[in-house]
């Protein structure tokens, strides 16, 4: 990645559920091996996989577990054929499991859909008459959502979508980039820095969330302690990171980093330059066309203000992300 002075030096370390690895973890002994995740993802992150059914000791082979509705309405890890309901232990587990995790300094996590243990959203529960809906969270999933919220979250199911997976990963090298900001220790330089920095990736998202962010940190007084602020931030950039933008929003902020450039370029250039982002638009050109041109202009023209953004490097190069959004 070269682009931002911002870019993290430390590894990025995801937890992922272990049978996406090609662990032989499940009920039946096999894996789920997610090709994208190991072999091209795994270049350039450290994994640190959880397999919850195991490590409460369920065993492999063991026999199937699901979700099923309470009467009360919520959802219990039951195994059918024993009848055990394994909710409690897996919450308990779930609790001392993910707090562990905090030693390693998670970027993200990788959970495993449609699983009553790691599935994110719209696992299945059987309500008291057996009837399947499909609008549950796995016992484990849900604790890491509950105890993590500001951790970058995905199922490997929803990263198949071009969109989502692009989002997903620009989420975990900013969160990254957060941790290091936190590990540094906040201050009010490092917080504007890194608003900087993020500005048009924010924009993309929610330009009145950007905004808001922006007005978050101007408005602070002296007296304001630095680390309360950081949490708000951090909570309110979490928000606007979670959506992934959409053609409309990177065509906004397309067109305010060429204003930018636009004034160094020949007739040509600028028309050129113009058409790639009507043509991205269009959906004629995938993302990387104009930002490949924008890129070329802030280099040439040495634009300080844009060389540290995070919209025009928000992942490595190699991956290839923008090539297919
Ligand atoms: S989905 Fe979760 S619990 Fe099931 S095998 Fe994979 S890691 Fe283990």
């Amino acid at each position: 990645m070269n682009g931002p002075s911002l870019v993290s030096t430390s590894p990025l370390r995801l937890g992922i559920s272990s049978c996406l690895l090609g662990q032989e973890v499940r009920y039946d002994g096999g894996h789920k091996r997610d090709r994208f995740l190991t072999d091209v993802l795994g270049d350039y992150v450290m994994w640190v996989p959880v397999c919850p059914e195991v490590e409460i000791g369920l065993g492999t082979p063991r026999p199937t577990i699901r979700l099923e509705r309470a009467e009360d309405g919520s959802a219990r890890l039951v195994m059918p054929s024993s009848g055990e309901d394994l909710t409690d232990r897996m919450q308990d587990y779930a609790d001392d499991r993910i707090r562990r995790l905090e030693k390693h300094d998670l970027a993200g996590y990788v959970l495993k859909k449609d699983s009553p243990s790691c599935g994110m959203e719209r696992v299945k529960v059987r309500d008291p008459n057996g009837m399947p809906a499909r609008n549950g969270v796995g016992t484990f999933a849900a604790e890491l959502l509950r105890l993590a919220p500001d951790l970058p979250v995905e199922e490997e199911g929803r990263l198949n979508d071009a969109k989502l997976r692009e989002n997903f990963i620009t989420r975990i090298f900013a969160y990254q980039r957060w941790r290091d900001l936190e590990q540094a220790g906040p201050t009010r330089r490092r917080l504007m820095e890194f608003h900087a920095a993020h500005k048009y990736v924010l924009m993309s998202r929610n330009q009145a969330g950007m905004r808001r962010l922006g007005r978050l940190l101007g408005e602070t007084g002296r007296a304001d302690s630095v680390r309360e602020v950081a949490v708000t931030y951090r909570t309110g950039f979490t928000e606007v990171m979670r959506r992934a933008p959409g053609r409309k929003g990177h065509t906004n902020v397309l067109r305010h980093l060429a204003g930018y450039v636009s004034d160094g370029l020949d007739p040509d250039d600028r028309s050129e330059l113009t058409e790639s982002i009507g043509q991205y638009h269009a959906g004629l050109v995938p993302l990387i066309v104009p930002v490949t041109l924008l890129r070329h202009y802030v280099r040439k023209f040495e634009i300080d203000t844009l060389q540290n953004q995070v919209y025009l490097w928000p992942h490595p190069h190699e991956l290839m992300l923008l090539n297919h959004v």
